[in-house]
């Protein structure tokens, strides 16, 4: 089994795109896991249109909460808490849910044990299936974090579903920029494929991602996204990943048949098998499955 995740620098490179058209072309010939792990606005499900079997809580940090009946209104709380999360509302001692830290101060200082430490629920995440295969997704309620947790889980509930069902590959949906999520996400992936547009921050957003996929030592390579928009940058890029020893497997056209597709809600591979952007998608597919097919399992 082997796991190929899609980043970029940035959000809307047409990672999402090209993920579910690899998705569509490698169910054609393997039994695959797709796993949409961008989940601060996961999007794929828009394209698979998933059928969900299981939905879970995600729970996650620490918060405090008062129960009015047993508080002495001795005010302790309100002063040991460093993140003036604790404020009286209406007579009642009560917790900012957003400004406490969890740290539990309060928690060891109330003298008549009124407050207790609970573990909110910040999201959900899915086990789905869909005409390609399993899918396991998920979202962050608005203003959570810890997303690279939830990122965490979903990746692992994919590939324990591959190990389970001897499935080839699992193919993820990765979060856009840096941070905690991507690291989540690339972590133990065997391929990673970095897709990017030729804009004015192209070449720095690639050098973000690439430092993440360095530092974790998952074997990187690049797609140009949209080349013809500005072929000056693309070429840029393209001597860029030329001079750092870069694999660049494919640069794909602007063609608005890829939106038509997401339109209809499905993959430009499968909406437009004919056209040449989904030759060009196939072959970038080709490439990419080969090079994550090259690299030695005990690497990862
Ligand atoms: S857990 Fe810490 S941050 Fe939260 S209310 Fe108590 S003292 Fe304040
Ligand atoms: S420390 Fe306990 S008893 Fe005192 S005000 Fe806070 S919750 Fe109430």
């Amino acid at each position: 089994m082997r796991q190929i995740v899609l980043l970029s620098g940035k959000g809307g490179t047409g990672k999402t795109t090209i993920t579910a058209a690899f998705v569509h072309l490698a169910a054609k010939d393997h039994r695959i896991v797709i796993a949409d792990v961008d989940v601060d606005a996961s999007n794929l499900d828009l394209v698979l249109s998933p059928e969900v079997l299981e939905t879970h809580d995600f729970a996650s940090g620490v918060i405090a909460q008062v129960d009015p009946e047993s508080c002495i209104s001795c005010d302790i709380c309100r002063q040991v808490c460093r993140f003036d999360a604790i404020d009286i509302i209406d007579d009642v001692y009560t917790v900012d849910r957003i400004a406490c830290d969890g740290c539990a101060a309060c928690y060891y200082q109330c003298p008549v044990g009124a407050i207790s430490l609970e573990e909110p629920v910040v999201g959900r995440w899915f086990k789905s299936k869909t005409r390609f295969g399993p899918m396991v997704h998920a979202y962050l309620f608005a203003g959570q974090e810890n997303s690279g947790k939830l990122v965490t889980l979903v990746k692992q509930e994919a590939r324990l579903i591959a190990l389970d069902e001897k499935r080839d590959y699992v193919i993820i949906d990765g979060p856009p920029g840096i941070g905690c999520p991507v690291i989540s996400a690339v972590s133990g992936a065997h391929a990673a494929l970095i897709v990017v547009e030729p804009t004015v921050s192209g070449i720095h957003d690639l050098e973000r991602a690439l430092e993440t996929t360095e530092h974790f030592r998952v074997p990187s390579a690049v797609a140009i996204n949209k080349f013809d928009i500005n072929e000056k940058r693309a070429r840029e890029i393209e001597d860029f990943c030329s001079r750092n020893d870069i694999p660049m497997l494919g640069r794909l056209p602007f063609d608005t048949i890829v939106t038509e597709a997401m339109v209809h809600r499905m993959p430009v591979t499968e909406y437009a098998p004919d056209r040449a952007i989904s030759s060009q998608i196939e072959g970038l597919w080709r490439e990419i499955k080969a090079f994550a097919d090259s690299v030695p399992e005990e690497y990862i």
